[in-house]
């Protein structure tokens, strides 16, 4: 066994899972694109058990009602994170992250910036749909919130987008709402955080064109921050 499969924080299904690749030689799995580093390094193996951790959680009540739970998807050094409330009845169906409408909004915003989704990585406060997509209860965050932290660790984005209210609150909790920290900078952790309006409330009130400017303008200002302007 690699000595990096042997540091890792792994389940014995996922080390079992990763020492049978290496063994059928599947090197692309271990390979970083870098020649310095051909082998897994131990905060991938990590990303990878917290993802199969968070898909198996039974933590909250959550886990009785969903399909799937939803980790999140995209690069895993991505500069730049999007965080959400919580998956909808199509990502609770697939197991990914905005896939429905909103999800079809956000990836034309992340193509706007001048990204593209595979480029950033895309996740949720609460990594389960809560029945009826009703706004996630304070107990179902609490349990919840260390697998976004620790998914903040490992990604060590430049900037997070908030998207939406729960979103925002959790990045800055004395946030008096979303109407007026949005556009404005803030930090979590020494990351910086730009709120703005969930894509859902953007498709509820598709006729306010107003709302989609605001929201434009917000991502100017990530774009601007990560020199994609
Ligand atoms: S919402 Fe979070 S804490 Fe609750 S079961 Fe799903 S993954 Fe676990």
């Amino acid at each position: 066994m690699s000595k990096s499969l042997k540091k890792g924080r792994l389940s014995p299904q996922l080390k079992e899972c990763l020492e049978f690749y290496q063994e059928l030689g599947a090197e692309f799995i271990f390979q970083r694109g870098h020649s310095d580093e051909n082998q897994m390094d131990d905060e991938e193996i990590r990303f990878l058990s917290l993802e199969e951790e968070i898909r198996s959680c039974q933590r909250c009540d959550l886990a009785r009602t969903r399909t799937h739970a939803v980790p999140g998807e995209g690069n895993r050094k991505a500069e730049l994170l999007f965080v959400g409330e919580a998956p909808g009845r199509d990502e609770d169906l697939q197991g990914r992250p905005f896939v429905g409408r909103a999800g079809a909004l956000l990836t034309k915003i992340i193509k706007a910036m001048n990204f593209s989704r595979e480029e950033v990585y895309i996740t949720n406060v609460v990594k389960c749909r809560p029945p009826h997509n009703r706004t996630p209860t304070r107990k179902e965050i609490m349990s919840c919130y260390p697998y976004l932290l620790e998914q903040i660790e490992l990604i060590k984005p430049k900037v997070i987008v908030a998207l939406g209210g729960v979103a925002a609150k959790f990045f800055i909790p004395e946030a008096p709402g979303i109407m007026k920290i949005r556009g404005k900078w803030h930090e979590f952790q020494g990351i910086a955080v730009m709120p703005t309006f969930h894509p859902s409330y953007l498709i509820r009130n598709e006729r306010d064109r107003e709302r989609k400017r605001m929201v434009w303008e917000d991502m100017q200002k990530v774009m601007e921050r990560l020199g994609r302007k």
